[in-house]
């Protein structure tokens, strides 16, 4: 196939493309890997929203219905195949530890063709309780299960990168911040996954990077890397926000990484100490 590329620097690589199974993106799936094709972008990895497993009955209003796992798998898997001499697709989940129900949840998308899982934690505890991480909060004891299950979830050995670590938007004392959130930061760089800082964007509501938490993964020594967190297929090709990315890690002493490795995911996995 012939897609004509622009020449803007932009990514090499994105792990956290959406797709419209999880009800709240758009775009057709060959909308999303042609218009990154067109931006120069060499590996497409897809991470929609893992769908929540449950043995309770409990919808989740933000992610795919479990029984589309088998067509987001096999359907990119095919495309995979067809756009091969043009880009590099692989596979993926952005997915939460929810403690009640992660087993059942990896155990059900480890049958399907899968390459990598992404931990964003959306909700702390089991969603169930509609604990959103995204919001204002100013309680020490939200803040510490927020990073708790992000490092148990690290700790499965399951994820390749944390989806916007800085999601919270902590409200309370500086210190309380800084220890928690250098937990967050020692146990990724301990076991090696890079920290995905999520490409804010000028005109759109959208996460704003927290840039105290960058201070602390530098101090760290995190290895970082950038993610269009694609819900259209439009924001692929925002070459604007990429560049401006770049500079404001580059203000922090950041020098985000251009691809990272994938790890399989598989069931039974094997927690580390
Ligand atoms: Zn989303
Ligand atoms: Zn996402």
């Amino acid at each position: 196939m012939m897609i004509e590329k622009t020449t803007a620097p932009h990514l090499t690589a994105n792990y956290h493309t959406h797709t419209t199974r999880c009800r709240h993106a758009s775009g057709s799936d060959r909308e999303y890997i042609e218009t990154a094709i067109r931006a120069g972008i060499k590996i497409l990895g897809f991470a929609d929203h893992a769908p929540l497993v449950n043995d309770i009955g409990f919808v989740s209003h933000m992610r795919m219905y479990t029984e589309l796992a088998e067509d987001y798998a096999c359907t990119l898997a095919a495309l995979k195949k067809e756009y091969a001499g043009d880009i590099d697709i692989y596979i993926g989940y952005e997915l939460e530890y929810y403690p009640q129900f992660f087993d059942m949840t990896v155990e059900y998308l480890c049958r399907f063709p899968v390459d990598y899982f992404i931990i964003g934690q959306h909700y702390i505890e089991n969603e169930t309780s509609y604990r959103h991480a995204g919001i204002k909060v100013a309680e020490e004891w939200y803040l510490r299960a927020y990073v708790d299950q992000i490092v148990a979830g690290l700790e499965t050995g399951l994820f390749s990168c944390v989806a916007h670590p800085d999601l919270m938007d902590f409200m309370g004392a500086d210190d309380v911040y800084d220890r928690h959130m250098t937990r967050l930061c020692e146990t990724a760089k301990r076991l090696s996954v890079p920290l995905e800082f999520n490409i804010p964007r000028r005109f759109a509501f959208w996460h704003e990077p927290v840039m105290h938490f960058w201070d602390i993964a530098r101090a760290v020594g995190n290895d970082v890397i950038l993610g269009c967190d694609a819900h259209e297929p439009g924001m692929l090709c925002e070459a604007d926000s990429y560049r401006e990315s770049l500079e404001i890690l580059a203000g922090h002493g950041i020098v985000p990484m251009e691809t990272m490795p994938l790890a399989k995911p598989h069931f039974p996995y094997r927690t580390h100490p």
